[in-house]
């Protein structure tokens, strides 16, 4: 599933291709991945204005005119391909089909960009957006976990609230750090720093990328960090995210740029994805284990 930063480098490109433009007309071909589920939702959104495209947590926001706005989450396999009046189309998200080149976690774009099957819309289109000016948003999606919700200024502000620390803001103090971690403190660190609601954004492989570089291990109960060891930890996370945003992601997972690119953060990851391979903070090896179902990546000399 794309994390912060590879929902960040969706946004800031879906930002710069659909930013003021009218949505003329829209086609749901699955209503289960949209809400409300019935024609309202094509009601709602038709005739809006695209003010900008932001994001929330691992979730991309679409602001409307009329104070309404669309939630965009991508989960497992969702995509967002954007196709100009003149046919091109680039890609955020996932690409589909997933290249035959998987292996364990990683699988690579198809070289040029994503290619939906069988043009576009696709059997994988949940939902088709035209604009006044010829081009297209589609909502690709193979195993319809992913979602688009229609909702007014209320409902915008309940769903975003639900989320906790957006930990490139201001509000990401050492102070709220702190009791965000407090919250849950029988729990494992790598679990609290994946709970949407304490820290917005960090998923499986910032996660590990965080504990490596704090030197926790990734199963030590919340309670149990140092003062120096949370501190370490509050530094590390915004630092390993702002590199990975510069870095337009990690295309582990599938995920691609909206211009059908691999990020490139992998080179710069230290444990995740290495299972096996040396470590880069000691001679050891990076240990692979499964935390909470998660597969998790960390080094036992490095990491106490
Ligand atoms: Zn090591």
């Amino acid at each position: 599933m794309p994390e912060l930063p590879e929902v960040q480098t969706i946004v800031s490109e879906l930002d710069n291709k659909i930013k003021n433009k009218a949505i003329k007309s829209v086609e749901v071909f699955k209503f289960q991945s949209v809400r409300p589920m019935s024609k309202k939702f094509i009601q709602g959104v038709k005739g809006r204005k695209v003010l900008r495209v932001k994001r929330r947590a691992k979730m991309i926001i679409i602001e409307l005119s009329g104070k309404k706005y669309l939630l965009i989450h991508l989960k497992m396999t969702g995509q967002l391909v954007y196709q100009s009046k003149s046919g091109k189309g680039v890609s955020g998200g996932h690409p589909i089909p997933v290249s035959a080149k998987v292996k364990q976690i990683y699988a690579y774009p198809m070289s040029g960009g994503v290619k939906p099957v069988g043009g576009l819309p696709s059997k994988f289109t949940r939902a088709q957006f035209d604009f006044s000016d010829g081009s297209h948003l589609y909502f690709n999606d193979i195993r319809r976990f992913g979602w688009i919700k229609f909702v007014d200024e209320k409902s915008y502000q309940e769903e975003t609230g639900k989320y906790g620390l957006e930990p490139l803001s201001k509000d990401f103090t050492l102070t709220a750090f702190k009791e965000a971690i407090k919250r849950y403190s029988n729990r494992k660190i790598k679990q609290v720093l994946m709970d949407q609601s304490l820290i917005a954004g960090i998923g499986n492989i910032y996660a590990d990328e965080a504990d490596f570089a704090a030197h926790v291990m990734p199963t030590r109960q919340a309670k149990t960090l140092t003062a120096k060891e949370i501190s370490d930890l509050h530094k590390a996370i915004p630092r390993i995210l702002k590199l990975a945003v510069k870095m337009k992601g990690t295309s582990a997972d599938t995920y691609v740029t909206t211009s059908g690119e691999e990020g490139n953060m992998l080179k710069h990851l230290k444990v995740y994805g290495r299972k096996g391979e040396k470590c880069r903070g000691c001679p050891g090896d990076v240990h692979w284990m499964k935390l909470a179902g998660r597969g998790t990546h960390y080094c036992p000399l490095c990491q106490k």
